[in-house]
């Protein structure tokens, strides 16, 4: 309340041309330290509640996390307003206020079960506002109301995240666990962010909540330019929209459908305008994430866009002799979500430079040649005030004592830390650090997961959405590996905890099973009194960002692994390499660049490259055989097969196991077998090298120093600079 009160007063940031981030997701994580922080108040008020008898960190237990993303994405959007506001830029972030956001993860008989997270109290950091728009799909209106929630930028001014809420939303449709009424629009809307989509209600309901999301929107844009008195042709002079991934591509069509239809513009105008203010984003080059909504659903949703879209689409095959390429309608009458927001914006990026190539070169190679302009590269960044300073505060003391605190303002001031590479004195308070950090761990894990860990044990750290690509599943291969090894007598120098946090999509069920896989191999080994002193196997249930700022400063080895391409950035890589971690990784994502600050030295690189990959993936049963791989090699198969030994099936479940082993066999879609060996010769040298213990705290060392490139501040600047031009 105190805090809420102290942000009202605060100056808010206003300037003649404002950034609309509009993002399906915000993942802000809990925000009473954050904002401490920035307020410039946090000190002061630990010392005062201590005073009382009071401990702050108890406090800060209590608030509940709004969940509203569900990884990178969205912890992305969250990074970028703090950064925006940080850097007084004006700006706002427009999202959905999901009143159940994404799951929460439970653990049953080593399963992962979906409930329904209520993050929403009396004591959340929302304001209700007087402010509603009417939303209307095809004839039916829903009113959608304005609830707001300040961004207070560190030792700046305050902008706004402005998450809309369905005010006829009625929480009673929730049966049990996530499972709602998915047809009852009027009332679901806001529910949960993104209702799993395997059945076609669930598909045509994230229609419908990204059209009230960006309709809401647009009117507040439209509302604000009017307010100010600007002239409505001059939008692009006055507003930028910033369209993060493909789920708000429909403020487009929306915002030219509002300015002729409501405003008098011509078609030509508002195609032109509207192309001026908009720039996009793109995250994944994975085809399934690329959305393509099949014309019936927008016909149902959403019919007074269809005009508009088609004739979108009717500019571009009239103009565009390779029309099949480029086209946003296609022959199945699929609407291509990311060709819209190409074609009809100014901007198109990548978010890492390897991503960014990808996407010129291959992906969306089509349109390069049409557009070369259009397209740039902006790395990701993470906010130094969420991922040092608040959740590792005992290392910012220890920068501030050796640098100064310029850095928090500069974060490329971190380099002046390389001064200390051969500094021992200093290098051991850096280790002693990491070892309070893991200390910490330890209690919370064991009192949340009650399970022991050993503190002088190597923390190897894989945590992020489970995916095939992200290969924790390659992971598992190498611990069984492990297992194995120590079962024949080959004892590890020191003993090591793996350390796994991932949410699976409910619909996904190989996801699923690699988490089953994981917490019965938990199981197996933390039983096993020959291997449990020298192993150990630990999956956090419900992984998020409260969570993450726990492991991450606690960790000795983090794992970037996904097959080289597929990651467009990654920002956990750079999150961890900030807290002192060492990087075991493929050169993948924003890997690469981690590789080319720290050099070959500070980090573990192995695997395919990317090119490789992508040459391999052109023509994949011809050229990719899992099987053969699986059985000419003693090691992998030794390792593949005990996914359904005795020991495992007397654990887990025969249906699931089954189902992974002959996935993993028959086909191997993101080539864990093809890395699986350089994997594990890799990791063994990562675990030997930690045997160096002064040159091991040097490898931290120079990943502290590097990691300045990867604040979301220097991010935001080039956003700004190359695309929104605030100032
Ligand atoms: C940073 C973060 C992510 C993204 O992690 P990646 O390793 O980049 O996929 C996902 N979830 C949470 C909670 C995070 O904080």
């Amino acid at each position: 309340m105190f805090v809420k009160e102290e942000c009202a007063g605060r100056k808010q940031i206003k300037g003649k041309k404002k950034v609309y981030y509009i993002s399906a997701e915000f993942l802000i994580g809990k925000l009473l330290s954050n904002n401490l922080i920035n307020l410039g108040i946090y000190d002061a008020l630990k010392t005062d509640l201590a005073a009382e008898g009071k401990d702050i960190a108890k406090i800060e237990e209590r608030e509940a996390e709004p969940s509203l993303g569900n990884g990178g994405l969205g912890r992305l959007a969250a990074c970028f307003i703090d950064s925006i506001a940080t850097l007084g830029l004006p700006g706002a972030g427009i999202g959905l206020n999901y009143h159940y956001g994404l799951f929460r993860q439970v653990f049953r008989r080593r399963m992962q079960n979906a409930e329904k997270d209520s993050w929403i109290n009396e004591n959340s950091w929302l304001n209700k506002t007087d402010t509603t728009f009417n939303v209307y799909f095809g004839k039916k209106k829903v009113v959608s109301r304005l609830y707001d929630i300040d961004v207070t930028g560190y030792e700046n001014g305050i902008n706004k995240l402005h998450l809309f809420d369905l005010e006829s939303v009625d929480e009673k449709l929730v049966k049990s666990g996530i499972d709602f009424d998915k047809k009852k629009i009027d009332k679901n809307l806001t529910l949960f962010l993104y209702p799993d989509d395997s059945d076609e209600a669930g598909r045509i309901l994230r229609v419908y909540q990204q059209y009230f999301m960006v309709s809401s929107g647009a009117q507040l844009i439209i509302k604000e330019m009017k307010e100010n008195g600007y002239d409505l042709h001059k939008l692009d002079k006055h507003a930028v929209i910033q369209i993060n991934d493909t789920h708000p591509s429909m403020v487009i069509p929306e915002l030219i459908r509002i300015l002729t239809e409501e405003e008098g513009f011509t078609m030509d105008e508002a195609i032109k305008l509207v192309t001026k203010t908009c720039a996009y984003t793109n995250h994944t080059i994975l085809a399934e994430a690329l959305e393509k909504w099949p014309m019936k659903y927008l016909k149902k949703a959403v019919p007074q866009l269809i005009p508009i879209i088609e004739e979108l689409n009717y500019r571009v095959i009239k103009k565009y002799p390779n029309k099949k390429e480029v086209w946003i309608i296609d022959d199945d009458n699929r609407v291509h979500m990311a060709h819209m927001d190409i074609h009809y914006g100014m901007s198109v990026n990548g978010v890492a430079a390897l991503h960014t190539e990808i996407l010129k070169n291959t992906e969306l190679n089509a349109f390069y040649r049409i557009y070369p302009k259009k397209f740039n590269n902006k790395t990701n960044g993470i906010t130094f005030r969420r991922w040092l300073l608040s959740c590792n505060p005992e290392l910012a003391a220890l920068i501030d004592e050796a640098i100064g605190t310029g850095y928090k303002k500069n974060a490329f001031e971190l380099k002046k830390l390389e001064l200390f590479a051969k500094d021992k004195k200093f290098l051991k308070e850096v280790e002693d650090i990491k070892r309070e950090k893991k200390l910490q761990l330890c209690e919370y894990i064991k009192k949340k997961e009650k399970t022991v860990i050993d503190p002088d044990s190597i923390f190897d750290i894989q945590i992020k959405r489970m995916h095939e690509y992200k290969r924790q599943q390659m992971n598992a291969l190498y611990i069984i590996h492990k297992y194995l090894e120590i079962r024949s007598g080959k004892l590890p120098k020191r003993p090591i905890t793996f350390i796994f946090g991932a949410k699976a999509a409910p619909a996904y069920r190989i996801a699923q099973d690699i988490i089953h896989l994981l917490l019965v191999l938990a199981d197996i080994i933390n039983n096993d009194p020959k291997v449990n002193r020298y192993i150990k196997v630990v999956f956090v249930e419900n992984y998020n960002v409260s969570y993450a700022e726990k492991l991450i400063p606690a960790c000795d080895i983090s794992e970037q692994i996904s097959l080289a391409s597929q990651e467009a950035s990654g920002t956990g890589n750079m999150k961890f390499m900030l807290n002192g971690a060492v990087t075991l990784g493929t050169d993948d994502g924003a890997n690469v660049e981690i590789h080319e600050l720290v050099g070959d030295d500070n980090i573990f690189i192995f695997g395919k490259k990317s090119d490789e990959v992508l040459k391999l993936r052109e023509n994949w049963n011809a050229k990719y055989d899992a099987k053969k791989i699986y059985e000419s090699d003693p090691v992998i198969k030794e390792a593949v097969d005990f996914i359904i030994s005795k020991e495992t099936l007397a654990k887990g479940n025969k249906t699931a196991l089954t189902r992974l082993y002959n996935e993993i066999v028959g086909k191997d879609w993101f080539m864990g077998l093809l890395d699986l060996k350089a994997y594990i010769k890799m990791k063994d040298k990562a675990f030997a090298a930690y045997e160096n213990r002064n040159a091991w705290r040097r490898m931290m060392l120079i990943n502290i120093a590097n990691a300045g490139f990867f604040s979301s501040d220097r991010t935001i600047e080039e956003y700004n600079r190359d695309i929104w031009k605030l100032k």
